[in-house]
């Protein structure tokens, strides 16, 4: 007999198991501490316009190049799953008018992304991002409250001494400037570079700053600095916003490498790494993007926002902090009903339905085929501390036993009293 395939989940993409409560934590968190901040929720569809991106993200950057999952649909459209959720949002905020909106608007988002990358620790083909944008400020102090905004969610999740890495990439000008400069630079250097940053010398020389390779890296040290050449308004506008920063206490290091591989980028740009990450190690990157919106074909107006890898994000807490859940949390472990025997199944809805109408979680074991013996190990091993039992000598007298599993204990209760009675041991 010919044996049925097993399916396994598609490379680079994974089921949350584990997982999942801490990722609805972190989300929730993220709910809570960006809405004080006035910011509010937005979906966008999974799927795009490829153009989209192509216009939006660059048609010389890595995620537009070579990662994007394209396809045709059946009226020969060119769609693609979103590779990162700034540009959507971008274009939710021309086709909703919200420039006619008061300004700034601030909306978050989270949700699952794709890249066809490599798989690899922490680098997945859907991942999971929570961002925010702040549209329509072009000041200093939007960055800054953003950053404070980004910082006080990573101290609720539970995080401590999370430094950002902070840099200017100046106005579009500025871009153009340096890139011809360092290009200049590394020219000479041809032989030293590999594969991917000569082709970016040609491209988009930029990028070859966040190089991982030593040999590279020990060439840009030499080599001019993006902040040198930043224009006067691009200067003040970074002086200003370290100065807050330093002001809001906010740890950072202004990292003279740091250019963000999204090609849409203006001014302040910062990221979060962590050692502990490995090879990929970052955990979050945003920074501002002035011209985006007028890219998209809508009127000039500024913008800044970030994007957490929350699958990085979740992976780092659990490394950092083993056992700890995050922000704190403590779920309500769950109290288990076992009615002894089939025929007192009924009961055995009946007692968890009361136990859940009053706000207490209740599991019942229904498989009353078992014996007692076997429902009570199985409530053992969901972790439960206290079981509710309920069979023929409890029926007949109106009453259950409850009994912990901590101390061993039992009692017998009345039957229209153990709500109350589950309810004050479990707080206690
Ligand atoms: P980006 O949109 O490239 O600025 O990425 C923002 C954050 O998303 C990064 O700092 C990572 O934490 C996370 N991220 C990006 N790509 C992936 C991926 N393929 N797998 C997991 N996390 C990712």
């Amino acid at each position: 007999m010919a044996v049925k395939r097993r399916f396994q989940s598609v490379k680079g993409m994974r089921d949350l198991v584990d997982e999942a409560p801490a990722f609805a934590e972190v989300e929730e968190t993220a709910r809570r501490v960006f809405s004080l901040y006035g910011y509010h929720e937005v979906r966008t569809p999974v799927v795009e316009d490829t153009e989209l991106f192509v216009r939006g993200v660059g048609e010389a950057s890595e995620i537009v190049g070579k990662q994007m999952y394209s396809f045709d649909d059946k009226k020969g459209r060119s769609l693609s799953l979103r590779p990162e959720g700034t540009a959507p949002v971008a274009r939710a905020y021309l086709e909703h008018d919200m420039a006619s909106w008061p300004q700034p608007v601030k909306v978050f988002y989270m949700g699952p992304y794709f890249r066809y990358e490599r798989p690899q620790a922490g680098r997945y083909r859907q991942f999971n991002q929570i961002g925010a944008e702040l549209i329509g400020d072009p000041g200093p102090y939007s960055d800054v409250e953003l950053l404070v905004m980004l910082l006080r969610f990573l101290e609720e999740v539970g995080f401590q001494d999370l430094e950002v890495g902070l840099n200017s990439v100046g106005d579009p000008e500025c871009r153009r400037r340096y890139s011809r400069r360092l290009r200049e630079y590394l020219e000479p250097h041809r032989d030293d570079l590999g594969a991917d940053s000569l082709r970016r010398l040609e491209t988009n020389p930029l990028r070859i700053l966040d190089t991982k390779a030593p040999k590279e890296r020990e060439l840009l040290e030499g080599a001019p600095r993006l902040r040198e050449v930043l224009g006067s308004a691009a200067q003040s506008h970074f002086e200003v916003v370290c100065e807050q920063l330093a002001r809001f206490d906010v740890d950072f290091e202004i990292d003279n490498r740091l250019v963000r591989g999204l090609d849409y980028y203006t001014r302040t740009v910062f990221e979060i790494t962590s050692v502990s990450l490995g090879a990929q190690d970052a955990i979050l990157g945003g920074g501002r993007y002035d011209g985006l919106i007028a890219d998209l074909g809508g009127p000039s107006v500024p913008g800044i926002g970030f994007a957490i890898g929350e699958d990085r994000l979740v992976s780092l807490f659990r490394h950092l902090y083993p056992g700890r859940r995050v922000s704190g949390a403590s779920p309500q472990e769950p109290v288990c009903v076992v009615p002894v025997g089939a025929s007192y199944r009924r009961h055995g809805l009946e007692l968890s339905q009361a136990l859940r109408a009053a706000g207490i979680t209740a599991i019942c074991e229904f498989d009353a085929l078992r014996p007692l013996k076997v429902g009570l190990k199985q409530a053992n091993r969901r972790g439960c501390r206290w079981v509710v039992l309920i069979g023929e000598d409890e029926v007949a007298a109106g009453t259950v036993v409850l009994r912990d599993f901590e101390n061993g204990t039992q009692e017998t209760i009345q039957r229209d009293e153990f709500v109350d009675v589950v309810a004050t041991r479990i707080s206690a």
